[in-house]
Formats: C-alpha cells, sequence, structure tokens
C-alpha cells in the first residue's frame, strides 16, 4: 500500500467552528498525528481574550491549546519547527524552494522532512501536516509534501486533502 500523507488548514473554518471543525475533520480522515509546519504556532499577543490572544488552535504550555484539543480525541500532536516557511514575505516561497533544492541538503527542512518520513513509517500511523493557509496551493505545506514524496518516497506518497479527501497531484510548479 502506499503511503499517505494528508494536509490540512485551519484557516478553512471561520473562528467560531475552527477548533471543532478542524477535529471532526482529522477524525473523519483517521488522522492519529498532526504535524504541525507552522513557523509560529504560538498566538502572536500573550493575552487572553484579544483578537490574537491565545485560542484552542494555537500551541500553548500545558494542555490548553491545540494539545489538550487533539488530545480529547486521541490525536497525537507534535510541532515540527524545521517545517516551517522559512521567510514568510516570500509569496513565491523562493527561499524555501533553494532550501529544498539545495544538494548539500543539510537545511532544517532537510531534517524536519526526515523526521516526517520516520512518522509516517511507523506501522498505524495516519499523519496530517497543519499550517494555518486556508489553500494548500498557496502555502508552503504543499512544497514541504511533494518535497518529501520526491525525496523519500520516490514519488510513491499519496498526498491527500483533508477538507475535501481529493489527492493533491503532482505539479511541476510546485516542485522545489
Ligand atoms: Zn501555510
Amino acid at each position: 500500500m502506499i503511503p499517505q500523507l494528508w494536509l490540512v488548514g485551519y484557516g478553512a473554518w471561520p473562528p467560531a467552528k475552527r477548533a471543532s471543525g478542524l477535529v471532526e475533520a482529522l477524525r473523519g480522515r483517521g488522522v492519529t498525528r498532526l504535524v504541525d509546519v507552522r513557523l509560529s504556532p504560538c498566538s502572536s499577543d500573550p493575552a487572553e481574550g484579544r483578537p490574537y490572544g491565545p485560542k484552542p488552535w494555537n500551541l500553548q504550555a500545558g494542555r490548553a491549546g491545540l494539545v489538550g484539543l487533539l488530545e480529547a480525541e486521541g490525536i497525537a500532536y507534535e510541532w515540527l519547527v524545521e517545517l516551517g516557511n522559512p521567510q514568510r514575505r516570500d509569496p513565491k516561497m523562493a527561499i524555501l524552494r533553494a532550501q529544498l533544492a539545495d544538494p548539500l541538503g543539510d537545511w532544517p527542512v532537510h531534517r524536519g522532512l526526515d523526521r516526517l518520513e520516520s512518522l509516517i513509517d511507523r506501522p498505524g500511523e495516519i499523519v496530517a501536516i497543519l499550517c494555518a493557509c486556508e489553500d494548500w496551493r498557496t502555502c508552503h505545506r504543499s512544497l514541504v509534501a511533494r518535497a518529501l514524496a520526491d525525496r523519500a518516497f520516490e514519488g510513491k506518497l499519496d498526498l491527500r486533502d483533508v477538507l475535501t479527501g481529493d489527492p493533491i497531484p503532482a505539479s511541476p510548479t510546485m516542485k522545489p
């Protein structure tokens, strides 16, 4: 069987339904482990109740945020900071593409890919990668996923969108 990796962006749900929508969608796909590929999954404002204050989809100390939300559903969580987009002011993701394509292969993203590969290879583990962006087409998670497929699985990694269940096609423009 071809190994599988699911892709999800919590921006697909409005804030009021975000936590429940994300969890329900992951459960519906049988996901056992959510790998966070945001560069910063923490709230940008530490104060409770403010617009950018801590939310259930932020990483918070203890089990207040995403870890506890997922744990209640039996889904493990792991933040792979190495898989974050290293430069957010780079809409074409040229910097991430250049790092992925570097034959030296010793950027943080390569360490993150090694770890992600080992998680996918675990028997019974069904992995999804999480970013904030609604659409995988414009999110670095699709670059990361395609790079992993090429680098570790010789292209034989079934990439799918959690929201639609559709396969994420191999596209030359998305290749690093
Ligand atoms: Zn993103």
